[in-house]
């Protein structure tokens, strides 16, 4: 069990705003550093993802064995996973167990939201204020708010009215949700309703899914872990870890670089179909060039429909869940039986692409001037992600310049880490880097460590401030969207690029250019003696920067496979 700690704290090094696992992590490496933090975390307990999304069903889609902290090889080998792809309650387990084993909680404060951050710069410090009446004095403001943290409720008209439980999958509540006897709606089919609905569809009367956009989903074919694998794996972690850093997506899978528009039908039948036996997100590493090549992706996308039409009875339904658009352009999605559930008698997909949801009633959602009535709601509508949770915050700089009306056309960083006006201020994961592209854990990790490497230069070097100049920034928020051009999934409407909430501006804002071009890059920079970075009050400026943490994600270009004429050539098979 968590317990919260609820002191006011009046001055810090650092405060770090949210204890999921980049708040947590964090925290811990501040600590080795030597300066005192404050993470302040709106939720009662530590875990961020897999504190809020206790839907039924959700687990990880990147495999158990590397969605984990790869930074201490005790804790690789401490911990056992019990299945391929953890359930969330395991992965909230090992969550406290990390809080636990690293003394985390006591400079946690749970149950409070950060409201505001202010830099005071007569003080060259941030002030931050909290929902519970704190006001924290910090030389580092460090944002761990999540990519996926800001719930996205659509506002439909009626939905005050009616009378049942309406749960966001995002915000799950702590009891158990019981469905037995019901008759649910569930919005959405994105990758947290293709995880719950299985499983809400096994417990409810009749199910009603509410369906704007098919997604594409691959099974995920879980199991309980396999000793054997488990044991290989940590007989050389740090091993594993390090061929998984050499590939764009963080990630390790069997992936092939070749052209799918260079094999024979038979010869792509037969590799799509071994792909899709080993199933889950590596079926998208079926060729190198599928989120290149128009062509190449339709080979895959034919394929993908081919067997959803296998399993789904009623053709008219397997119409409706055979998406018409890029495979793999939205996030890919990951399922266990999810065809299979449209082949019970009381699940029914209804079409809201033409005719939206209109309202709800008291009992029902209405569309297509059609009432169904329903016990009670389930939206799994997603995120407003990458920047829903800054801009819930008033977060405001220099000259009084808010974050809010800097990213007014969209976020600009440099390298996704920080961004001009805003001196001393972090973001883990922040758009501009490879963040939701790539196996989240070590994203967060080493963007930790640059931030740690960094924290501790400046300190040796007497530096008050931080700020990247506006040029670096501007050439990486160019590099940025030129790099996203090169890839399909600029094209379709995801989150990825904020289309899936009305008002949101259109920008590609992870870093698609993979993930150890993106880590040479933070290194390069690090070592260059923090290149594009304004350092102010340096005593010192000729010490090179330290880079004892930094050093352990140098990750040799020629590794394996991938390198920038890799990406030229577009052959690099992205998940
Ligand atoms: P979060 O876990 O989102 O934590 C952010 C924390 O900040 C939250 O606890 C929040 O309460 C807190 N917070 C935000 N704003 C404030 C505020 N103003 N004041 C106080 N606290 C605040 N990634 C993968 O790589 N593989 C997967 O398999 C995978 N599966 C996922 C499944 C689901 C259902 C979802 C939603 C995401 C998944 N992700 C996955 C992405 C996942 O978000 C990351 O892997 C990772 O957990 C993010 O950690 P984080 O600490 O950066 O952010
Ligand atoms: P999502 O992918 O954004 O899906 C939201 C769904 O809600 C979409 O189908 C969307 O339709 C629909 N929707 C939104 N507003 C609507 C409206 N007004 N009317 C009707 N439908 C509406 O969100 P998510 O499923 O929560 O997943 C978000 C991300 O979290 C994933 O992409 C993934 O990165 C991560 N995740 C991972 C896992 C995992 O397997 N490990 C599980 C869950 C989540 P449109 O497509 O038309 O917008």
């Amino acid at each position: 069990m968590s317990t919260s700690t609820t002191n006011t704290v009046d001055a810090v090094d650092a405060i770090v705003v949210g204890a999921g696992f980049a708040g947590m992590y964090m925290l811990h490496c501040l600590r080795e550093l030597g300066l005192s933090a404050r993470v302040i975390e709106a939720g009662s307990g530590v875990g961020g993802t897999w504190y809020w999304n206790r839907y039924p069903g959700a687990r990880c889609d990147v495999e158990s064995m590397q969605y984990s902290y790869s930074f201490s090889d005790k804790l690789d080998q401490d911990w056992e996973w019990s299945e391929k792809y953890s359930p969330q309650p395991e992965i909230l387990a090992y969550a406290n167990h990390v809080a636990d084993r690293y003394d985390l909680r006591r400079d946690i404060q749970f149950n409070t939201r950060v409201t505001e951050a202010t830099f005071n710069e007569a003080a060259n410090r941030w002030i931050v204020a909290t929902d519970q009446g704190d006001r924290i004095d910090a030389q580092f403001c460090i944002m761990a708010v999540g990519c996926l943290s800001a719930a996205n409720r659509p506002p439909f008209d009626g939905l005050d009215d009616f009378q049942g439980p309406v749960h966001h999958t995002g915000e799950w509540p702590h009891d158990d949700v019981d469905f037995t006897g019901l008759d649910v709606a569930v919005i959405g089919t994105g990758s947290s309703a293709i995880q719950a609905i299985p499983i809400i569809a096994a417990q409810a009367k009749s199910l009603t899914v509410f369906q704007r956009t098919p997604s594409y989903t691959v099974p995920a074919w879980n199991e309980k872990m396999d000793p054997e694998y488990e044991r290989d794996i940590k007989e050389d972690y740090p091993a594993f870890r390090a061929k998984a850093r050499a590939r764009p997506t963080g990630f390790y899978f069997p992936f092939n670089m070749e052209s799918a528009l260079d094999a024979t039908p038979a010869e792509r039948e037969h590799q799509y179909e071994e792909a899709w036996a080993r199933g889950g997100l590596p079926f998208l590493g079926s060729y190198g060039d599928l989120l290149f090549e128009t062509d190449a992706n339709d080979t895959i996308a034919d394929f993908a429909r081919t067997k959803i039409r296998a399993v789904v009875d009623d053709p008219a339904t397997a119409d409706l869940l055979c998406p018409d658009n890029v495979f793999g352009c939205k996030r890919l999605c990951v399922d266990t039986n999810y065809y299979q559930t449209y082949n019970q008698p009381h699940v029914t997909l209804v079409d809201v692409s033409e005719n939206p949801i209109e309202r709800f009633t008291t009992t029902g959602v209405v569309t297509n001037g059609i009432d169904y009535k329903v016990d009670t709601a389930v939206f799994a509508t997603g995120f407003a992600a990458m920047t829903g949770s800054f801009d819930k915050i008033k977060i405001t700089g220099r000259d009084g310049l808010t974050l809010a009306e800097k990213w007014r056309a969209g976020p600009r960083t440099y390298l996704g880490l920080s961004t001009v006006g805003f001196p001393n201020l972090f973001m883990i994961t922040g758009p501009g880097s490879p963040s939701v592209l790539a196996n989240m854990i070590p994203s967060i990790e080493q963007h930790v460590d640059w931030m740690v490497d960094c924290m501790g230069h400046m300190r040796d070097v007497g530096a008050a401030t931080i700020e990247p100049t506006l040029t670096y920034e501007d050439d990486w928020v160019k590099h940025v969207n030129e790099v996203a051009q090169v890839s399909l999934r600029s094209t379709c409407s995801s989150w990825y690029v904020g289309a899936n909430i009305p008002g949101r501006p259109r920008v590609f804002m992870p870093y698609i250019g993979g993930f150890p071009i993106y880590v040479n890059k933070c290194n390069e920079v690090m070592t260059n003696n923090l290149e594009g970075f304004i350092l102010k009050g340096a005593a010192k400026t000729t010490t090179a920067p330290r880079t004892r943490w930094t050093e352990r994600w140098r990750v040799p270009l020629d590794m394996d496979i991938i390198s920038p004429a890799a990406i030229a050539a577009k052959r690099v098979p992205v998940v």
